[in-house]
């Protein structure tokens, strides 16, 4: 079927609900926000009772997306997380394409009796427990697809004017954050879509500046330490390893979201093809991959890193110390290539 068939499946089993509420994954970036907010607002704005249901916190820089703190975050109340799950009638999940990415949400999503909805853009889909999936890996982000989604509905007649600028802003905030500044994974649907955002008048100066020009002096200082000391580059491989670790967080005084995007800074290099970033936690070593595309970090992160993700950008966690981190990366991308050459 097609998106815009399955989108009016969706837009039909709205009817009659009055409880909708939606949930994103664990350590939710731009696009899982954007998406919920951009969906919470269309459902408010037509008189369903909607809520945000989150994993964990998102990172402060999308703080503006939410200024009336709606969202709720499991982690910070979980009593009104799960009756928010328990008693609504229809769940739909955004940017997720299987329980397991809400961690500790997933068996109250998974035995939660509302109906359920997938909308997203990951490779392979569980479609277990859902009454309807829209799945599009080719649609740059979640929020381009919802986007797509909601101009196939009836009720929208496929004007992009008919959703309101709080959450067309917000649609354009993931596709923005997702698509690295449109650098990734775009196509021409995407730059329609971002034609139809400004035709109606959504503001790309101020979505650029909060998205993208709001370091802390300190995160750019971690950079600039990073580049200097810590990225290593293999000819060979064509690879940039970079590692963050509690201490040069500690000493950089940043917080846990503020590394956001460092992963994307060695692929500027000419012949470097793959960038991996290592965050240590207390609890796992976060991984980062990237790819200019010759090489999929899906199949590396799924292989090696206990994670998955998309062709270009994937991530996933490491439990060996940090100081082992390096030689594994080596080891488990030189055995990689030899494996899928
Ligand atoms: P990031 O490096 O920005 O944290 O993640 C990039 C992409 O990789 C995300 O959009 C997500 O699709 C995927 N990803 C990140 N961490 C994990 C993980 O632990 N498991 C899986 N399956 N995918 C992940
Ligand atoms: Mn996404």
């Amino acid at each position: 079927m097609t998106v815009e068939e399955l989108a009016l499946g969706f837009e039909k089993l709205l009817d009659g609900k009055k409880k909708v509420t939606i949930i994103s994954h664990f350590n939710p970036d731009g696009d899982a926000v954007g998406s919920s907010v951009g969906l919470n607002w269309f459902l408010l704005e037509r008189g369903y009772s909607s809520c945000i249901v989150l994993p964990s916190a998102a990172p402060p820089f999308l703080d503006f997306l939410d200024p009336e703190h709606s969202i709720i975050y499991y982690t910070e109340d979980k009593k009104r997380a799960k009756d928010a799950v328990n008693g609504c009638d229809l769940i739909v999940c955004l940017d997720f394409n299987k329980p397991g990415r809400t961690e500790w949400m997933s068996d109250l999503l998974t035995s939660a009796k509302a109906d359920k909805v997938m909308i997203d853009h990951h490779p392979n889909a569980v479609r277990e427990g859902f009454n309807i999936v829209i799945s599009d890996e080719d649609a740059s982000s979640t929020c381009e697809l919802l986007f797509r989604v909601l101009m196939a509905f009836r009720h929208t007649g496929g004007r992009a004017s008919s959703l309101s600028i709080k959450s067309l802003s917000a649609i354009t905030a993931g596709i923005l954050t997702d698509t690295n500044n449109f650098n990734n994974s775009v196509t021409p649907y995407t730059f329609n879509v971002a034609a139809e955002m400004l035709k109606a008048g959504v503001d790309f100066d101020f979505l650029n500046n909060m998205l993208f020009k709001r370091f802390s002096e300190s995160r750019m200082r971690l950079m600039g330490h990073l580049l200097k000391e810590s990225m290593e580059l293999d000819t060979g491989t064509e690879a940039s390893c970079m590692v963050l670790t509690m201490e040069d967080k500690k000493n950089y005084g940043i917080q846990d979201g503020d590394s956001e995007g460092f992963v994307n800074l060695p692929l500027m290099i000419g012949n470097i093809e793959i960038s991996a970033f290592f965050n240590e936690t207390e609890d796992f070593i976060k991984v980062s991959l990237r790819s200019k595309g010759r090489i999929s970090v899906n199949a590396l992160a799924k292989a090696y890193f206990n994670g998955g993700g998309h062709e270009r950008a994937a991530g996933g966690r490491l439990y060996i110390p940090i100081a082992q981190v390096r030689d594994y990366f080596r080891q488990s991308l030189e055995q990689f290539l030899l494996n899928n050459r």
